[in-house]
């Protein structure tokens, strides 16, 4: 719990909410709890919304959902545009640190843009293993722990999906385009960071 305890102190003393629960379950519980219904929502992309439980829980609940697993009516590039315009933003992390940073890595960069100035309310989701003591090893993580499974995951032509650890790329493939480090909510935006102690996407 030290560890819990620093992150805590640490994220809000930056700007952020931050709660922590035992289990999916109750995460999930909280996080709709905070998000009025009939409110719209759009997602990164996540394994993690997917484990939790969250999405299965919200399409129970009246929400507009602007997910592409759902709104397959909706061509790609224009679910990306209406996620601009959500009242929420839920998205996963690749790395948080205990001195109370998200990192994230993008290739399209709808996830990261989405979260700097998209939703004006913003859900970073997350399990115990995206858990880094600093920015270098939040970075080594996204490098060599989440970008590999992710190629695997999207089918990218890159080294890393056939080594399982980055190859510093310059593959037109490659989902290493931008890496965002958030220090504080940026102006104007909420962001709730809920950690499940649990392992949790990738
Ligand atoms: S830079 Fe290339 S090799 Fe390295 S993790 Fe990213 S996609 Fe993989």
């Amino acid at each position: 719990m030290e560890t819990i305890d620093l992150l805590k102190k640490n994220f809000e003393k930056r700007g952020f909410h931050f709660d922590y629960f035992e289990n999916s379950e109750q995460a999930v519980d909280f996080i709709l709890s905070l998000i009025p219904e009939k409110s719209s929502i759009g997602f990164g992309g996540s394994m993690t919304v997917m484990e939790t439980g969250l999405l299965d829980a919200m399409q129970k609940k009246d929400y507009d959902l602007i997910h592409r697993a759902i709104r397959t009516d909706i061509p790609a590039n224009e679910i990306f545009l209406r996620m601009y315009t959500c009242d929420w933003y839920v998205s996963s992390a690749n790395a948080i640190t205990e001195n109370g940073e998200i990192i994230n890595i993008d290739g399209r960069g709808n996830r990261v843009s989405a979260i700097l100035d998209g939703p004006k309310k913003v859900v970073i989701l997350c399990g115990v293993n995206k858990i880094v003591s600093d920015i270098a090893e939040g970075i080594d993580r996204t490098r060599n722990v989440a970008s590999p499974k992710n190629c695997v995951r999207l089918n990218k032509k890159t080294p890393c999906a056939v080594t399982g650890k980055c190859e510093k790329c310059n593959s037109p493939d490659t989902i290493c385009k931008a890496t965002v480090i958030l220090h504080h909510p940026t102006t104007g935006t909420e962001v709730y960071v809920v950690v499940v102690n649990k392992e949790l996407g990738y």
